[in-house]
């Protein structure tokens, strides 16, 4: 079984709950999506000529392990693409020793998400119309049907929403609104992320602290910038 993969590495998680955590990336090629702020062009392209079998990508991982090791990221592009190979690649390493897998997803594939198993955690990417040129209102409703089939498969979710420092504050709420309904009683928490480089934010950066406050109504709420872009790491 293949694979577009643009990279492999290892480094430390950036994002998110995991924030800290050294892990190892899977970073596949290829997404079904194209966000104004995308920072992994490379990935959008599904022609990608690294093409790897799910044994070459065992063999890297097992290469890269280090004592510190928390979980591997399957990351993109979008991940999801690719349930199959994921599943594999999963098998294959724990085999030998059961090391965690952490699902990095836009999540609007909630069919192909259905497919995956044996992940444990799952930073769900949930869109906002500003975030495209041309906005699809099924992204989000399948978005929520994801979370719902990850809830259901155990998985720990926690979403993650990319600000702008133009992020219209009624429209982020609107949305945080609904994901909180989803989520009910569910410990789901909520990444607020300020788009990179954080410079563009000076002079808004009380913005980010209303943008926290009016999530905080409804979900429970992290704000966390690309810590890893502060260490000079990928
Ligand atoms: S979903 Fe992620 S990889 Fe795909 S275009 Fe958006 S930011 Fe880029």
């Amino acid at each position: 079984m293949k694979a577009p993969i643009s990279e492999i590495f290892s480094s430390i998680q950036g994002e998110g709950i995991l924030i800290g955590r050294r892990q190892i990336f899977v970073r596949f090629s290829g997404c079904n999506l194209d966000c104004i702020y995308c920072d992994t062009l490379d990935s959008e392209d599904k022609d990608h000529e690294n093409v790897l079998t799910t044994a070459n990508v065992v063999n890297k991982i097992n290469e890269l392990i280090t004592p510190d090791l928390h979980s591997i990221s399957f990351t993109g592009g979008e991940p999801t693409l690719y349930p199959e190979f994921i599943n594999k690649v999963i098998h294959e390493i724990n085999i030998k020793t059961k090391i965690k897998a952490l699902l990095e997803t836009n999540g609007s594939l909630y069919k192909q998400i259905n497919l995956l198993n044996n992940i444990d955690y799952a930073s769900m990417d949930i869109k906002l119309p500003e975030h495209f040129n041309r906005w699809n209102s099924d992204i989000f409703e399948n978005e929520l049907k994801s979370i719902e089939i990850l809830m259901e498969k155990k998985v720990k979710v926690y979403c993650k929403i990319v600000v702008l420092p133009s992020t219209k504050i009624n429209k982020l709420e609107e949305v945080v609104m609904k994901l909180s309904k989803k989520i009910s009683n569910n410990n789901v928490p909520l990444i607020i992320q300020p788009s990179s480089p954080i410079n563009y934010w000076k002079g808004k950066e009380k913005k980010i602290l209303k943008l926290s406050e009016i999530c905080g109504k409804h979900m429970d709420v992290l704000t966390i910038p690309q810590v890893h872009k502060y260490l000079g790491v990928d």
